[in-house]
This record gives C-alpha cells, structure tokens and sequence, in this order.
C-alpha cells in the first residue's frame, strides 16, 4: 500500500500535502502552505516557490519540510507555483541558516534575504483585466471607479503599475479595493523570474549534411563561385569535427568567434537562408575565462613543511591557523591544499575579507584553477552571481572564492574551508541582519560538513591566537619571507619634535618627503598610509599629541561638539573637554581630522611632476575601478598611491621602495578596545607591501610619541610580543577573547523616548543579567544616524555561560521594551560579538 494514500470504508483518498516555508521577512516562525494535487509530484525540501502573503504580496519562500497536517491557528493558502524541478537549496544549507539566525539573534528570513541572490527572487507586476461578466448596470460606481475601470478591457490585461501612475498608489488602492469587492476586475499575477541565462548565436551544418556525404560534396560543387561561403565551410569542419563527430556537429560553434576570425557575416547569413547551416542560440557562461592553466608552483621547503604541519593538524581535526609572515607564500600553500582536496572529490571555499583583496589572488588562483572555480562577491551582477549559484548545484565549479556572502551558497559537499586574513574585521556584517561573521560561521559551516578549516593571516586576531595557544586550533608558523626576501626596515618618525623645529610640511614630516623623494629618484614606487577611521572626533594637543583617556576603560575620549564634553564609547563616562594639556599644559588643544583626500592634495603640490593615485572607498565605488587603480600601479604608471585599509591588503607589488604611515597615533586613539590590536594588524600589513622579492623595503612611521610601549612592538613587528602585552589588558578588563560581547542599539527618532527606553533597557538587563555584565547606557560617538538617536548597552558574557540561556534573556529584555505602548516608536538592534 502507497504510504500516501488513507483507506477508510468505502471511501479511500489522498491526504493533502503541505509545505512549511521560510519567507524572505523578519518572522520568527515558518509559514504553512497547501501544495495544489497538480504540484505535489514537484514538491521538494529546498525547492524555491511562489506564495501569497498578506493582502496582496507575493514572495518567492523557500520549503523547509513536506508534511500533512493542516495548520491550526489559520487557513493555509495555497502554493501559486514551483519554480524549479531540482532544489536551489540543501538541507545541510538549512540548517546551516538557521543556525545563523539563533546565534546572531535574527531570522532565519533575513539570513534568507542575505543568503538568496536577488537573480532568483521573483518579480511580479500585477495584471488588470476587466470581468467580462461584470455588468455596470447592477452597481453604482463611484466616478473614481468607473474611470478606473474604463481604462481597462475585457481581453488584454494591463499592467497596473501603469494605473498606478495615472492615479496615485493610494487612490489606486483604495478604488481597486471596492472594484474587486464588486468582482468588476481580475487582477493576474503575472511572475517572471529574474535571472535570465545569457545565450549567444552558434552554427552548426545542417544535420541531413553530414549524414550524406554526395549532398554535402554537391553543396561545395554549387558554391563553386561563391568563395566565401566556402571559405566559411572550411573554417566551420576546421574547428568542429563534425563529419566525424555527430555530437561536435550538435554543440556547433560560436557566430561570433567566425566573424571576429575575419569571414562575413552575409556569407553566414546566406548559408542558413539556403539551409546548409543551421542558426541556433545556447546558453553560455557570463564568466568567459581564457586563461591557459598553468601548473602550481613548487613549494619551497619551508612552504613543504608548513603544508605537511597542516596536514597532520587537520587529521586531529580541529581547525589550523596559519600564522605566516607577509610574503611568506601562503597562497601557493592553500593552492597545494585546495588541489589535494578538489581531487578527492569534495568541494572548497576560499574566503576573502573584501572585494578589494580578490583582484590580485583571483587572477592567482584562476591560473590554476581555470572554470573549476567561481567567483562571488557583491561587485557582480545578479546574474553572475545566479550562475555562480547554480553551477555549484550542477558541479560544474567546485571551487568558491568569495567574500563574507559566499558561505550562503549552496555547498552539499564540502571538504576545505579556507579563511584568507581571517582577523580581517570585513568579515562581520553591521547592517542589516544577520550581522554575521563570516569567520565565525564559516567554523561552524565546516563543522556541519565535517569538513577542515584553515584560517590564515600574518597577523592572527587575538581570538584566534588565543584558540591556538590553548590547543582549541593547531597553529603553523612560517616566519620567513619566501625566497629569502627580508622583511623593510621600520622606523618612527617624531612628529612632535619636527612640529617644534617647524619641520611639518603640511600632514608630511620633512624627513618622510625627504625619503619620498630619494624612493622615486631611484625608479621605486611609494605607498602612503591613512587610516579610514582616521575622521574619529578626537581632542588632541597639538604640541604633544595628547589624547584624553576614559579613567575606566582603557580607550580614548570622543569629543562631542555640541556640548563641548569627552564621553567614553563604552561606559558612558563623561567629562567637559579641557582648555589645555594636562600632559603638557600646552593650550593648543585641537580636534584634527584629515583623509586621504587631503594628503592626495598635500602629495600633488608638493610633487606636481609624478603621478598620484587614491584609493579608498569614493575612488573605488565603479566596478572596475579598483582593478584600473591596482593595474596602473603595477604597471608602474602610477608611482605612489594613497590609500585607506584597502592598500593594506593581500597586494603583492614588485617594486615598493617605501610605505608611509602617516599618523600612528590616530589608529591607536580610536576609541575601541581593539584599537592596539588593529593599529599592530594595519601597520604590519601595509609594512608588508613595501619591498619585496630582492630588495629591502623601507617603512616610515609617523608618530607624536615614539616612546609609547607599543612603538618598539610595532617596528620589530613582533606578533608574539604584541600578544602577550594585549592579552593582558584584555584580561584585565574581562573584553573578548576572555568575554562574549552583545551590543544592544536603541533606535528612534525621539530624543527623550529613547533615553528613556534606555535607561530602562539598562535597569532591565541589570536585574537579569547582573551589574558586571552590563556597561553603558551610552552615546555612540556617531549618535544621530538618519534622523535616528542611538543609544548603546554592551553585554560582557562570561565565556562559561550557556549560549542559548543568555539569547533567550537578551530577548526578553529587549521584548519588555518593546511591548509598551509608550515604546513603539523604539527599534533594538542586537549585536552579536560586534567588531
Ligand atoms: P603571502 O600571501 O604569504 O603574503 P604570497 O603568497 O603573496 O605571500 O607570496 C609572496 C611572493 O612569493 C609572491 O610573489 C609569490 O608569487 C611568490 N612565491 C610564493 N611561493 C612561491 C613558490 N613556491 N615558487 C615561486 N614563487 C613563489
Ligand atoms: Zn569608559
Ligand atoms: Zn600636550
């Protein structure tokens, strides 16, 4: 007996099926639909529908489980359509992201509006129809609804958007309403998916031909005085064996790799017309990729070392970190890895924390790697991105480089995850949810997958280092530079010292311009450093460099200027900002704020004969932008750049004579507990760049206080050094690793309503949770964000307590608020281990 069917009595029949479904929407539970009788032999776990919702919206909804029983609590609505015969999504993937959506405190609808591209949600633009049965004579209509109607017929829906801009969206609405009511219209929900596969012309002969060999000679005899067409012939059976191969003949070739050869596209035309060849369009990739695959290269002996030491660590399988130094050669090692894996039949991601990294590695790996591999990143097109999607399903790619989004895709077998700079902080997403970090999520991915995890870095995060020197990850090391380069030779220029001798020029010390100088005369290229935080509203002295500390938090003091008061970011303390130095009793107190704009001006007026460039985040907002700016440079054409984070990163360049930071001081002030830890990963990474291959590189470090402990640190750029000095200010004040943290951000557009929800935020999660957990209530140094107040409470959760209890407690705290009446107006954001 079919497991399906029911017999009672007389009577047998089938019992209806129902899915339940994640929408793409902000709700916690899933939805339950009925599967139409037609449907049912297509429904499947992951398979993408079309559902109603609402009044009158459409969703593309994802089945999560096939099941029987009815809803309880409504009427389920019926399933519109099954867009596809194979699912888009696995179950692994599933649960994957609903994983996401417990520990990051959202749902699992928004990690699927984060996860699904928007290539294949679905589009839909009503239809208007007029009834044909519908007889004005038996209503009264309003004069709205009678124009309404009168723009509509009884055969040829409209569409109703084009309504909509006739009379108005609320107009509309509310005369369509009252219309439908008096079944005067039909309204067609007319649903079109969005990605559209790309095709391309091909030929081929016509089939008949090839089976007949006198036909075929007679075709030649007749096209005696047409050399052309023959010509065309010739080429067509020169690049597709298709006398030999009836399959060759199918697939055919493309029009255009005819015509790009130099033979006429008339003559090609003519030969269909008089049906010898045949026209036909296929589906072709949108990624054409002609790269000639090159072999890997041969690992050092170091390199060797290092990938056996990976080896065994995966075999105890806890996840590897990789602490190798710039230039040492990791990604000749992940490209060994990455091969031995593909090879055993399973698939890899690589992870990388920007797009602005993958140009240079892309290219790399794509050498290799060929049309095995994909691409995603948020630069790409919907349709780029659909594709990439779908040809993990069909395993034509088995490899993904991509950044944070690429752990949503629809892995089903994976055996490497890669985390390329994993202490890079673009891992973490802030807006909106899932505020994921894709480090963090890609463990717990390989983990659902059984598969190894490799997080590599010449700058560990004290997280991570933290894991590995306790035996939770095995740690590599490879501390020298590939080829034997040596490492640039770092040293501090004092700001304050060339201020007093009048020895600034501008943000530039003399003594860098100097050396800027010498590095061009000598045909090298040069990269000049500024931090992106560098705009972090901070008081500081001009003669020394002093910057105001919070008594009780160990980060510098953010000067707001409309109180004329330094508050601490975190605890809320609060000072009014001093008249003069307390370090040196100077009264020149002032709040700087520069970027690399200006020194991009500074740089062209002082050398007004060498090209300059710019790279950050205005000069790379174009797609192609940032390759243009990367390739110039490598070329040589550009001869220095300036930049924010992005000239930190993975960039491999021959011919860098000298990196310039220009203000230390700047990173380490910014008021964040993890200010040291970035200002130590920024300097090392972007030192990094400067000379490589044979000759040494040079790296100046502009600072007001080269006597700061952490000076000498950064110009040995001794990471274990670093380490241990940091790690015991982190234990100090219980921050992470030694803590979890949760940022709970209050929103609203009224000023006094969201002190007050608050406050009693604070006072709710306080009696919960306990004092020693709870700081703030604070304001965030950036305290008004589209016409919004935000206010602040960070949670320090102990490392020992259970997950799921401290969720389920940050949840009710946050529900109490948001349950008042007086409250409704307030949104709380959740933050889960903020960066
Ligand atoms: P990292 O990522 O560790 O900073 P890279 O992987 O960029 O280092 O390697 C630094 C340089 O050394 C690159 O130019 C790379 O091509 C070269 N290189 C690394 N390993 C090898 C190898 N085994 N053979 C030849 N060149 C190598
Ligand atoms: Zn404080
Ligand atoms: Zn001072």
């Amino acid at each position: 007996m079919s497991q399906l069917s029911f017999t009672s009595g007389k009577n047998s029949f089938t019992p209806t099926y129902f899915v339940d479904v994640i929408l793409p929407l902000p709700l916690h539970k899933l939805f339950t639909y009925r599967v139409p009788k037609s449907m049912e032999a297509e429904i499947a776990i992951g398979c993408r529908v079309v559902v109603p919702f609402g009044k009158s919206q459409i969703l593309t909804a994802i089945i999560q489980k096939v099941h029987n029983d009815s809803p309880k609590e409504y009427v389920a609505k019926r399933i519109i359509d099954i867009l596809e015969v194979s699912p888009s999504f696995n179950e692994v993937q599933l649960k994957f992201y609903h994983w996401i959506a417990d520990y990051y405190l959202c749902t699992p609808g928004e990690v699927l509006q984060a996860g699904l591209p928007s290539g294949l949600k679905v589009n839909t633009t009503s239809l208007l129809q007029r009834n044909p049965y519908f007889d004005e004579s038996d209503y009264v209509l309003s004069i709205e609804e009678q124009l309404l109607l009168h723009h509509l017929s009884v055969d040829t829906p409209i569409e109703s958007l084009k309504i909509i801009n006739l009379m108005g969206k609320k107009a509309y609405t509310k005369v369509l309403k009252a219309l439908i009511t008096k079944d005067a219209v039909l309204l067609i929900d007319h649903i079109k998916e969005k990605f559209s596969p790309k095709l391309k012309k091909c030929i081929r002969l016509e089939p008949s031909l090839i089976s007949n060999e006198e036909a075929l000679e007679e075709v030649f005899r007749q096209l005696e005085k047409r050399p052309k067409q023959i010509d065309v012939l010739m080429a067509y059976l020169r690049e597709v064996p298709a006398l030999e191969d009836l399959s060759a003949n199918e697939n055919g070739m493309l029009q255009e790799d005819l015509v790009k050869a130099g033979y006429s596209l008339s003559s090609i035309n003519t030969l269909a017309r008089n049906g010898i060849i045949e026209q036909f369009d296929k589906e072709v990739s949108r990624f054409k990729k002609n790269t000639k695959l090159i072999p890997p290269k041969k690992l050092s002996d170091k390199q060797n070392e290092a990938n056996t030491e990976i080896l065994t660590g995966f075999q105890s399988n806890k996840p590897v970190l990789l602490h190798g130094i710039t230039g040492s050669g990791k990604t000749e090692i992940y490209i060994e890895l990455i091969l031995e894996v593909l090879a055993s039949g399973h698939q890899v991601l690589y992870l990388l924390p920007e797009i602005a990294l993958t140009t240079q590695i892309v290219a790399r790996l794509e050498q290799v790697f060929g049309d095995n591999m994909g691409v995603y990143h948020s630069k790409y097109s919907a349709n780029e991105r659909v594709e990439v999607w779908q040809n993990l399903i069909s395993g034509k790619i088995n490899l993904v480089v991509g950044v944070r989004s690429s752990v949503f895709l629809p892995f089903d077998n994976l055996g490497l995850i890669i985390i390329d700079e994993e202490h890079d902080s673009s891992y973490k997403q802030y807006d909106p949810a899932p505020r994921y970090n894709a480090r963090d999520a890609a463990l717990m991915l390989a983990q659902m997958h059984k598969a190894k995890t490799l997080l590599g870095t010449a700058t560990p995060s004290l997280e991570s280092y933290q894991l590995a020197i306790t035996n939770k990850y095995t740690l590599v090391t490879i501390s020298e530079r590939f080829g034997g380069s040596v490492l640039p030779q770092v040293s501090a220029i004092d700001i304050s010292k060339a201020l007093k001798k009048k020895k600034m020029r501008g943000n530039f010390s003399e003594e860098l311009v100097q050396t800027i100088d010498n590095t061009l005369s000598k045909e090298e290229q040069v990269i000049i450093f500024q931090n992106r935080r560098g705009y972090a509203p901070l008081l500081s002295c001009k003669d020394c460099g002093w910057v105001p500390q919070c008594k009780h938090c160990d980060v510098s003091l953010t000067y707001h200027q409309y109180s004329s008061e330094l508050r601490c970011h975190y605890c809320g303390y609060k000072t009014p900002s001093p008249s003069s130095c307390i370090s040196c009793g100077s009264v020149a107190m002032q709040t700087v704020s520069f970027g690399t704009e200006q020194l991009e001006e500074e740089l062209k007026h002082m050398f007004p004969e060498t090209e300059i460039a710019r790279l950050d985040l205005d000069t790379t907002k174009g797609r192609g932008s940032y390759a243009r700016i990367i390739d110039n440079f490598g070329s040589g054409k550009i001869k220095i750049l300036v930049g924010t984070q992005m000239v930190t990163k993975g960039l491999d360049f021959d011919n860098v004579g000298l990196v310039g930071i220009i203000n230390l001081d700047r990173m380490l002030h910014f008021p964040d507990f993890r200010s040291v830890e970035r200002t130590f990963q920024l300097a090392v990474q972007v030192a990094g760049r400067a000379g490589r291959k044979e000759k040494q590189g040079q790296v100046l470090i502009q600072t007001y206080n080269p006597d700061q402990e952490i000076v000498p640190v950064i110009l040995n750029q001794d990471y274990k050094l670093f380490f241990e000095k940091e790690i015991i200010e982190r234990k100090l004040f219980n921050y992470p690793p030694f803590s979890r943290m949760t940022k709970l951000v209050i929103k609203g557009r009224d000023h006094q309503v969201v002190s007050q929800a608050v406050n009693e935020l604070y006072h709710i999660t306080v009696k919960k949770m306990g004092s020693d957990m709870v700081l703030g209530p604070v304001i965030p140094s950036i305290s008004r964000v589209r016409d919004k107040y935000l206010r602040e409470i960070y949670l320090k959760i102990g490392r020992q307590m259970s997950i799921s209890k401290v969720r389920q407690t940050i949840r009710a705290c946050a529900r109490e608020i948001l349950i008042q009446k007086s409250y409704k107006t307030i949104t709380i954001v959740i933050d889960v281990d903020p960066v």
